[in-house]
């Protein structure tokens, strides 16, 4: 039976004061499975939103050799990003499923921080799970950990300080990191009118989903057994949750 204690908490709607976030996670259709619909309500509202794969997902296709498969799996995330007003999409290139958490890791990320000066950062969950008991994947923890190491590197002059040259300054300008698809999510953004997009998005990684022989898998069936539940969380249709770490202090 159902008790008051089992109903998930609600969600806190995250803050819309800022202009620039960057988004970086391991793998091309890693935003799109839950975060797109939100990025598409914040480049909605005259934001801008700077994606960073660490790899290309070219270990990501059975059935494709991974020199085919990178180019595929870029040109898929270039436009998942455009249909949810994403213009800037950098690729780091990093090995695609033997990612190692470490300073190598860190140094990248740092480095396409410190040349975007974003207020947020977006990554994905890097717990061993995500919510309901399913594993994670070693490239998102490596990726997710990294990420929030070089937000604080990419302030510190002193730590990988080759970087700084032809104007390129320290930045201790992010504000929060926050993780989509973690299992601690607190925060929500309502993503009501923006779904389409965030389907559409999904839809484009045509190649990658093919090859994933799911049979009848639809990625708005998909996204919507998410999105209503979380939304349910924010009394709205639809919703994508998450988790907030907080880097400078906001009094
Ligand atoms: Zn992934």
């Amino acid at each position: 039976m159902l008790t008051p204690m089992d109903k998930p908490p609600p969600l806190e709607p995250l803050p819309e004061d800022w202009t620039r976030a960057l988004a970086v996670v391991a793998h091309p259709d890693d935003m799109e499975f839950g975060s797109a619909a939100a990025v598409a309500r914040w480049t909605g509202q005259g934001k801008e939103v700077v994606y960073c794969m660490v790899t290309s997902g070219e270990a990501g296709i059975d059935s494709m050799h991974p020199e085919e498969c990178r180019s595929v799996r870029e040109a898929e995330e270039i436009e998942s990003a455009r249909i949810v007003g994403v213009d800037t999409v950098e690729f780091l290139h990093q090995p695609d499923g033997v990612l190692e958490y470490g300073v190598p890791l860190r140094r990248e990320i740092t480095a396409v921080i410190r040349r975007h000066r974003p207020e947020i950062v977006i990554t994905g969950n890097f717990q061993d799970r995500f919510g309901m008991g399913m594993l994670n994947q070693a490239d998102h923890i490596a990726t997710g950990k990294a990420v929030i190491d070089a937000v604080r590197d990419a302030g510190n002059r002193w730590v990988f300080p080759e970087q700084l040259s032809n104007g390129v300054e320290p930045w201790g300008g992010v504000r929060q990191v926050w993780v989509g698809g973690s299992p601690d999510a607190a925060h929500g953004v309502d993503t009501t009118d923006t779904f389409d997009k965030g389907v559409a998005s999904l839809a484009a990684h045509k190649a990658y989903i093919d090859g994933l022989g799911w049979e009848n898998w639809d990625p708005r069936e998909f996204l919507e057994g998410f999105g209503r539940q979380v939304g349910q969380r924010m009394g709205v249709a639809f919703a994508t949750g998450f988790e907030v770490y907080q880097i400078k202090w906001e009094g």
